[in-house]
């Protein structure tokens, strides 16, 4: 595996590949590489060669109380997971290379990154857009892959490359679990013993609303309220917000006929972790992919 440090050399290995016909896979991510990250490397070699994945922690997508000086680097255990797994390429680059003195400029996909994460973390998806549109104008893969853990910002992304032309066909792979349900985080290193077990409520809920769906329920009412009844119970976790909303358009969903998200967002202590279900009508019933 080829450590990159310079956008430069990115670009250059990048264009090789590319004039080679070769199919380039990208993988961003802000390292502390877990079996989720793992996943969308290993759906990326199903798909690609080579295969990029990016580690850089963004300080554009952090807000001023966030977490970003504390925010887990692994860097030499993650550098081994990858080259275990045979990747072609790390590019991690210091954050003067993605952001050199005199940056200016941001992207933002209007009204999709407003709402839910956006509107408790304001910001936040304009420093995701940037970085992202970043390495995909860097790398220009043929496909990039994301996670579905984070269902709001890859429909923003996915937004992002269509309105832009950016080429790279958008991949959004299933949320990894540990095995009681919580979805994996790099963010999860932060929970205490007490913590890291109220914080199963959140899958739990979205079970519940599974368990509901299954025996007929539709109203999409109740089922937030089953899923808000599930995590209020947890005095540890306090509830940011739980909404069913349309796939797409990610507005309030009225009715399941069209794909939708439950999603939701908690503080287990002082950490802020997310998590969602997926709702697609299946002929006369409804698929719930947690
Ligand atoms: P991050 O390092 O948190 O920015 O995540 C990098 C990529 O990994 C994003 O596309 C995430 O959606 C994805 N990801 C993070 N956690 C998981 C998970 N538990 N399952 C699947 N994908 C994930």
């Amino acid at each position: 595996m080829e450590i990159i440090r310079t956008v430069a050399w990115m670009k250059q290995v990048a264009s090789e590949a590319r004039r080679a016909e070769r199919l380039l896979g990208l993988v961003p991510t802000m390292g502390a590489l877990h079996e989720g990250h793992l996943s969308l490397v290993r759906e990326a070699q199903r798909e690609c060669s080579p295969v990029v994945v990016s580690i850089f922690v963004n300080p554009k997508q952090f807000g001023p109380s966030e977490d970003f000086q504390k925010y887990p680097r692994t860097f030499d255990a993650d550098r081994a997971v990858l080259e275990n797994l045979r990747v072609d390429y790390l590019f991690a680059p210091p954050p003067e290379e993605i952001y050199p003195a005199g940056f200016r400029t941001s992207v933002n996909v209007e009204g999709l990154s407003d709402r839910l994460e956006g509107r408790s973390r304001p910001g936040h998806f304009r420093g995701v857009t940037t970085v992202v549109l970043k390495l995909l104008e860097i790398v220009q893969p043929r496909f990039a892959f994301f996670g579905r853990k984070d269902a709001q910002q890859a429909r923003i992304i996915r937004q992002m490359a269509r309105d832009l032309d950016l080429g790279a066909e958008i991949a959004v792979c299933p949320i990894v679990r540990e095995a009681d349900g919580l979805a994996m985080s790099s963010r999860n290193a932060y929970l205490s013993a007490d913590e890291r077990r109220a914080a199963t409520v959140l899958s739990k809920s979205l079970q519940r609303a599974r368990k509901k769906i299954e025996a007929g329920e539709t109203d999409v009412v109740s089922l937030i309220a089953a899923v808000r009844g599930v995590i209020e119970k947890e005095p540890g976790v306090v509830l940011d917000y739980a909404e069913l909303v349309d796939a797409d358009s990610l507005e309030p969903a009225m009715t399941l006929r069209k794909p939708a998200y439950i999603l939701l967002a908690a503080k287990v202590g002082a950490t802020r972790l997310i998590d969602n279900a997926l709702i697609e009508p299946l002929g006369d019933s409804l698929r719930v992919t947690i």
